[in-house]
């Protein structure tokens, strides 16, 4: 439903502008012949935005003894930590630091491993610390703030 211009009738209405005393609904053109009073919402290029996953209630984190979990499973399957880090299409640098308990692996590289190996190396946690405030963003916490974490556990 476009509103036409009521001076032109050529473009869409796309703002209210006074001219000489009179509301009207023009383009952007013909207010500049008057005062432009407001912009008329706009109808036709409504924004999808992407839907917000509701926020988790649940903090979910990485299992602590994540190292040795995936070096078991890795084993039983008789792979490599080249295989392995292949399979995931991970780096094998990463992966031995994962596996040495250097580096706590992502939400994602997690469930990669979950998904193909069928452990569990994801918990879901309740409130953090009252609120969680330290780890509120979880999800944009760095490799380093979760080491940093783990850290404090110990
Ligand atoms: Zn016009």
């Amino acid at each position: 439903m476009l509103v036409s211009c009521s001076i032109c009738g050529k473009r869409d209405a796309t703002v209210i502008a006074v001219i000489e005393g009179v509301s009207l609904e023009v383009c952007d053109e013909c207010a500049k012949l008057g005062r432009v009073s407001k912009r008329i919402a706009e109808k036709k290029v409504v924004k999808k935005t992407k839907p917000v996953p509701l926020r988790r209630e649940v903090e979910e984190s990485i299992v602590l003894d994540f190292a040795g979990k995936i070096k078991s499973v890795r084993e039983k399957n008789g792979m490599t930590q080249e295989d392995f880090a292949k399979t995931l299409n991970e780096k094998l640098s990463v992966m031995k630091h994962v596996e040495n308990g250097n580096l706590v692996p992502s939400l994602k590289l997690a469930r990669k491993i979950e998904d193909k190996f069928g452990i569990q190396l994801i918990e879901e946690q309740g409130e953090v610390g009252g609120g969680g405030a330290s780890f509120g963003a979880s999800e944009k916490a760095t490799l380093g703030d979760l080491i940093e974490i783990k850290r404090r556990k110990k």
